[in-house]
């Protein structure tokens, strides 16, 4: 591997401009913040527009909790993207 520069990682660590900073899992630093598939407003946060989850290693959740968002985050999917009826012309 001859990649040039140093990577983040062999720069040691603080020095991360992009992407969002490392950070707790927001629903064990918060525990009024609950996972709930009809909550968009919490679910909403890690899902990107094109739908897919936020990996944990970006929002910063563990793996519990990643784990219930992803459930959550499918369920929702499936209510929101199923529609009643496939009306189409
Ligand atoms: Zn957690």
């Amino acid at each position: 591997m001859n990649r040039g520069e140093p990577t983040e990682d062999e720069r040691g660590p603080g020095r991360r401009r992009f992407m969002i900073r490392r950070k707790v899992c927001r629903f064990c630093a918060d525990k009024e913040l609950k996972i709930d598939y009809k909550d968009m407003k919490v679910v909403g946060q890690f899902v990107s527009e094109r739908g897919k989850i936020t990996p944990s290693r970006i929002s910063g959740n563990c793996a519990r909790h990643q784990r219930l968002l992803t459930a959550a985050v499918k369920r929702a999917r499936n209510i929101a993207l199923l529609p009643f009826t496939t009306a189409r012309d």
